[in-house]
């Protein structure tokens, strides 16, 4: 372990000392409570052994520091060391942070007894620190699993919902309109029928990945459905937003994923573009809107953004 030591007593520092360093740990010996705080803040230390009385900052003040600045993942054992062992001051010491007093004279058995614990307790403290950080990044990591679409990657309709709550909260601060973009893949079920749920499944994929690489800072793709997703822009008007649909209808045109009951033979889309702005309306009428778009692109012929984007 690593022992920083506060004793202003030059014979009790050394017989501390000397048997700290026989049990094979590392010590720093200071001589006041404020040279030890200023060790205390440069290294770290698994153990605090100080003397109680000292000129300047004394060893219940020390104390005080020492837990103020104990962080979650790091303990120190505190070792007061005290010429009266009556039961006040050890109360004081407990109710500082102390773990543990000895009485002076110093008796090196009793020392070693001590930091025997002192060991223990710390190891234990520091098991229990590594699996808070192992629990709390297992925590974040289902966290968004539990947001996330697995198949493609995007946000699911859980984290929909969040994002919608917060747009509405923060909807005062918000600069510009925003624009959702509501998308479902052309005769998709014929694909399946025709290639099977697993080549159907690379396609919802592919798309996906196709949708997620024109998203912008601010910008959110999710999967709304089985074979439709929604992309909500950021600080877009319709009519960027209906240019930012065509860019995805052409962009899945051209991947040229084969699908022989498709438009040209192959995969493609129909977008539906909608646009919210603060105090217009609900956003569950928003995404209505979408989606009766959407469903205007679809009777249009599919392959095709609904209001069509300027020529
Ligand atoms: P439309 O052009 O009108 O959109 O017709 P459609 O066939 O694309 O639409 P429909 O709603 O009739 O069918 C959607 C299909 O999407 C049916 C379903 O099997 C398929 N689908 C939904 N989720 C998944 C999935 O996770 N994987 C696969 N492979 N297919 C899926
Ligand atoms: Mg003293
Ligand atoms: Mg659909
Ligand atoms: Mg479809």
């Amino acid at each position: 372990m690593r022992i920083l030591i506060a004793e202003d007593d030059a014979a009790s520092r050394l017989i501390i000392e000397t048997v700290v360093r026989q049990l094979g740990h590392a010590v720093l010996p200071t001589k006041s409570g404020d040279e030890a705080w200023e060790a205390f803040q440069k290294a770290d230390f698994d153990v605090v052994i100080s003397d109680r009385s000292m000129p300047g900052m004394d060893g219940l003040e020390l104390c005080r520091l020492v837990r103020s600045r104990s962080e979650v993942n790091k303990y120190t054992y505190f070792i007061f060391v005290t010429s009266s062992g009556d039961r006040r001051r050890v109360l004081d010491a407990n109710e500082a942070g102390a773990d543990d007093y000895l009485v002076k004279p110093l008796d090196a058995d009793q020392l070693a007894t001590r930091l025997v614990v002192a060991e223990r307790i710390t190891r234990l403290h520091g098991r229990l620190a590594a699996q808070q950080t192992q629990l709390e990044l297992l925590n974040g990591q289902l966290f968004q699993q539990a947001r996330t679409d697995s198949l493609t990657g995007l946000y699911n309709r859980l984290k929909l919902r969040e994002d919608l709550d917060r747009l509405v909260v923060a909807a005062e601060s918000l600069t510009g309109p925003y624009c959702a973009l509501m998308i479902d893949i052309d005769h998709f079920k014929s694909y399946n029928d025709a290639n099977g749920h697993l080549a159907g499944d690379k396609v919802l994929a592919s798309v996906a990945s196709v949708l997620r690489q024109g998203l912008r800072q601010g910008d959110h793709g999710y999967r709304f459905g089985g074979e439709e997703f929604l992309l909500v822009l950021e600080s877009t008007s319709l009519e960027e937003g209906c240019e930012a649909a065509e860019l995805c209808r052409t962009a899945i045109e051209d991947l040229k994923l084969p699908h022989a009951s498709g438009a040209n033979s192959v995969v493609t889309i129909s977008v539906g573009v909608a646009q919210w702005r603060q105090g217009n309306e609900s956003v569950n009428s928003w995404l209505k809107q979408a989606d009766i778009a959407l469903y205007h692109a679809k009777s249009l012929g599919r392959n095709r953004v609904y209001p069509p984007a300027p020529a």
